[in-house]
């Protein structure tokens, strides 16, 4: 079968809006380390980990002898029953949240660790009122599309909530160009108050933030800007909900959530992506009294079932017994400087940031600040054809994120880099 009757396949059986990269969509069939092979044996250098999914590598011994050995043992009942590995995940992720009396809920996705999070807030503060960020994207689903500001994904104007939004987004143009990170963070606060003097019922139950955005096109705030809203948060007893699906588990380098590059205390934290390396593995962390708070009792037919479970616990011994978390800063950093140093000549590069292994390089019309998604889609066929898979994202679609597995090597971040300043070059002609 060739790919491209796979995507005739595609495109006759699936919805018209699910994406799909490429002019010519690849079929990937396998992977090994930070490589993926095509259908027609074409090999790829990953700079995209699966949209930062593949957080250790793609079939890594020790997490793949961890999946089969519990495949052949159980994949799965019941959570009606107790399930080990599942209990000691919890005990294990309840550790690393940093939160006193940590309590954990599994799911199968980020949008559901977020529709989650929302309701236990909502219950706990009885309150439908919520906070969300400007550009921010918290998944696919009804509740976590309601919080959701980027416009790309607006399926729906209907709301399960009252939504109000805060300050965050491009800072290269737009009402934020030029502003420094005080005025900034200054007009962020500001906002907020007004916001909840004015437009808010008083009894707001949550913020819900991520630490960088992500599908925003790894946007960020200046440094003390959601320690300055946590402030505000404190006094009016808000809770304040980290969405850490694409920063946890050490992807920023400097730190193991992105939470903590802020300075700030979450009362919930949802996690999903990097830790199952591609097992449906995603859930929430959190204060007890606040996951306790709803009435009733609840299930989740597949959160933390063991098979998931299981790899999740290889997986996060992988990467702690790593510690791919310095390995992140370490690479992250050299592959900043010389995007830095080596695009500076082109043009089209308006804007080259992040931190750690979740890099962001924004593509504009030649000498301008005005979004250029072709350019940005042009480079993807270009690095394609040089063996190297990139992202793109953005509230405009053009900004390449850069987001490889963890584990990547120094020479394979060069091999990349020099593959991906190419295919900028090649594509801004
Ligand atoms: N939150 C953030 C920050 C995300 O980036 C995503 C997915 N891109 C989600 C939530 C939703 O996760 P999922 O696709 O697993 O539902």
């Amino acid at each position: 079968m060739s790919q491209h009757d796979l995507l005739m396949r595609h495109k006759a059986v699936m919805p018209k809006w699910l994406s799909l990269f490429y002019n010519e969509p690849i079929s990937i069939v396998s992977g090994d380390g930070r490589y993926v092979v095509d259908a027609d044996g074409n090999r790829y250098l990953d700079f995209f980990g699966g949209i930062l999914t593949t957080m250790t590598g793609y079939s890594v011994p020790e997490v793949v002898d961890a999946i089969v050995d519990q495949a052949k043992k159980m994949i799965h009942t019941s959570t009606l029953y107790l399930i080990e590995p599942m209990i000691e995940l919890a005990e294990r992720i309840a550790k690393l949240s940093n939160i006193d009396d940590a309590k954990v809920f599994f799911t199968t996705s980020g949008s559901e660790a977020n529709d989650a999070a929302l309701l236990f807030a909502t219950a706990f503060r009885s309150s439908n009122q919520i906070l969300a960020v400007r550009n921010s994207y918290h998944g696919r689903s009804f509740s976590s599309l309601a919080v959701t500001a980027n416009p790309g994904y607006a399926a729906t104007n209907l709301s399960p909530f009252q939504v109000f939004y805060i300050l965050g987004g491009s800072r290269i143009r737009g009402p934020l160009a030029g502003l420094s990170d005080s005025e900034y963070i200054k007009r962020g606060v500001a906002d907020l108050e007004d916001l909840l003097s004015t437009a808010t019922s008083g009894q707001v139950a949550a913020l819900i933030a991520e630490p960088i955005q992500g599908v925003g096109g790894f946007s960020l705030a200046p440094d003390g800007y959601f320690g300055a809203i946590k402030e505000v948060l404190d006094r009016h007893g808000i809770l304040y909900i980290s969405d850490e699906v694409q920063t946890g588990w050490g992807r920023t380098g400097e730190n193991f959530w992105g939470y903590e590059s802020h300075g700030v205390a979450p009362d919930l934290i949802t996690f999903a992506k990097g830790l199952g390396n591609g097992l449906a593995m995603a859930g929430i962390v959190g204060r007890s009294e606040v996951i306790d708070a709803i009435p009733g009792t609840s299930i989740s037919t597949f959160g933390g079932t063991p098979l998931v479970a299981r790899g999740a616990l290889a997986n996060l011994e992988y990467l702690l017994s790593n510690d791919l978390q310095a390995n992140s800063a370490k690479v992250g950093a050299h592959m900043i400087t010389r995007f830095l140093n080596e695009t500076k000549a082109i043009d089209t590069v308006a804007d080259v940031r992040g931190k750690g292994l979740m890099i962001g390089i924004e593509l504009c019309e030649a000498g301008s600040v005005v979004p250029s998604p072709a350019i940005a889609s042009l480079v993807l066929e270009e690095a394609k054809s040089r063996g190297l898979l990139v992202g793109k994202g953005g509230i405009a679609g053009n900004v390449l994120r850069i987001a490889p597995p963890l584990s990547i090597t120094l020479e394979e971040a060069d091999h990349g880099i020099d593959a991906l300043v190419e295919a900028i070059a090649a594509a801004s002609k």
